[in-house]
């Protein structure tokens, strides 16, 4: 059984070292989350399945990792800096704040139930800087508040530097910033968050068939690289449009509390080669864009075969990263009765995802010969560069079990005294705690293979 509330993770994830509250020895700072040692490792996990099944599987796709910070204008074209705002009401009894479009009764108080609110207002979501010592705290750039627009601005670097043809892409993962009005959920929702998002250049007449390219492999990605059923996820396609969309969907996981959103799958259509592209009066555009006299550069795709010279279409997959990683988690928790009024917490993460892939245990503490065979072992599968493994040396076998089942650790070595006399060591598996005895030699490949799975 998955865990029954996010509580149950929040607790995990402090105990265990995986999240821990941003600036919390000062009173915290909301919607900031500090990645600890095993928290670092799962998100690096997801990131490199998702790099890996978006680049290193392809011919037509490119990485990217471009600036957190930007120049105003490219904030301007894109419609943030006008637009990327969401409703903000107050309630003039107590005085909270809230999102008008995620209160549970619009008409109500989320706080204290009154129903005196406020008329809304677009309460804007970016974060503004003021960067360098001439700019005398006017606003000149903007953290990002998503990776895309920085991609669209790169699509000539990119393609000048590695020719394709369409359709192909771009892919960015990092850091984004929205200063949103409640966050909430944990990691659900933040201020400073994590995407991954793909920008997938289209010629205009394709443009449905690739949504839809993309909506299917995205979801099997979610299925097969995360482990996450396939019951627990499903489509939900935009009931209303953001201006530039021609089409959006969202991947929905079914958090404790019920579907939420992971992931956009959209349609953006010509808007963002549209507007930040130089000589936009030489293209028919479709979407409605803000005339741009700005802009250095023609964002436009020549086709070798036909001739033509025209904006690609868009279209994007954008994920969020911590969010991923709270379904894993949510989904890998299991709180498992072993009878006798014994019970035990245990994360079923896929191996590829587990933040330690392997620990390394002599049974009894500060034996020398115990510890020098366990930190050859320990070597050797090191040297494999297969991610972190770790030696436990404090003697409580028990303990180091329960620790590694709840960081989801997919095996522990145990070398004990028998070891010394033939070789052998105890292989003991988390999801069915299953013991395995097998020879020091055959152990790299053995942990190789339960790794990889
Ligand atoms: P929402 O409707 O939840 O505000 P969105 O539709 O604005 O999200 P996108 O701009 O499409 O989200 O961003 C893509 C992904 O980035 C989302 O599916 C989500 O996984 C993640 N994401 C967006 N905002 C946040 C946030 N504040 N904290 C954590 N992850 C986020």
């Amino acid at each position: 059984m998955p865990a029954k509330t996010v509580n149950d993770i929040v607790a995990l994830c402090k105990r265990r070292g995986f999240i821990f509250t941003g600036s919390e020895i000062y009173g915290g700072l909301g919607g900031a989350y500090d990645y600890g040692p095993y928290g670092v490792e799962l998100m690096k996990n997801i990131r490199n399945a998702w790099w890996n099944a978006m680049i290193y599987s392809r011919d037509d796709i490119e990485g990217l990792d471009a600036a957190l910070i930007s120049n105003r204008l490219l904030w301007k074209y894109s419609g943030h800096e006008a637009g990327f705002s969401d409703p903000l009401v107050e309630c003039k009894k107590c005085g909270a704040r809230m999102r008008q479009d995620k209160m549970k009764d619009q008409t109500k108080c989320d706080n204290c139930g009154s129903t005196e609110i406020t008329e809304p207002r677009a309460y804007q979501l970016m974060m503004g800087l003021s960067i360098g010592a001439t700019a005398d705290g006017a606003i000149n750039a903007y953290l990002r508040p998503e990776t895309a627009t920085t991609t669209y601005t790169n699509f000539k670097n990119v393609l000048d530097a590695k020719p394709h043809k369409l359709p192909f892409g771009i892919a960015q993962i990092g850091k984004a910033f929205r200063n949103e009005i409640s966050p909430r959920g944990f990691v659900f929702r933040m201020r400073e968050f994590e995407q991954a998002e793909m920008q997938y250049f289209v010629n205009p007449a394709d443009d449905e068939k690739f949504h839809e390219m993309w909506m299917a492999e995205r979801m099997a990605w979610w299925v097969n690289a995360l482990g996450i059923p396939a019951e627990k996820l499903r489509f939900m396609p935009h009931e209303k449009l953001a201006h530039y969309a021609k089409a959006a969907v969202d991947i929905e996981y079914q958090f404790p509390d019920g579907f939420d959103e992971v992931e956009g799958i959209h349609n953006r259509q010509d808007f963002d080669m549209g507007s930040h592209t130089k000589g936009q009066k030489d293209f028919k555009i479709n979407a409605n864009v803000l005339e741009n006299k700005d802009s250095t550069t023609n964002l436009s795709y020549s086709d070798p075969q036909s001739g033509q010279n025209f904006l690609p279409y868009v279209i994007e997959t954008a994920m969020g990263v911590n969010r991923a990683m709270l379904a894993v988690m949510i989904e890998a928790y299991e709180e498992e009765d072993l009878g006798d009024g014994k019970t035990r917490t245990v994360l079923k993460l896929k191996p590829q995802l587990a933040p330690v892939k392997a620990a390394v245990i002599p049974l009894a503490r500060n034996v020398p010969e115990l510890l020098n065979i366990s930190n050859d072992i320990v070597a050797k599968l090191r040297k494999m560069a297969i991610g972190r493994i770790e030696l436990e040396n404090s003697g409580n076998i028990g303990k180091n079990y329960r620790r590694h089942d709840e960081i989801g650790t997919p095996v522990c070595i145990t070398v004990d005294h028998q070891t010394m006399e033939d070789g052998t060591v105890t292989l003991r598996h988390r999801d069915t705690m299953e013991q395995e005895r097998i020879a020091i030699d055959a152990v790299p490949t053995r942990i190789l293979e339960i790794v990889n799975r």
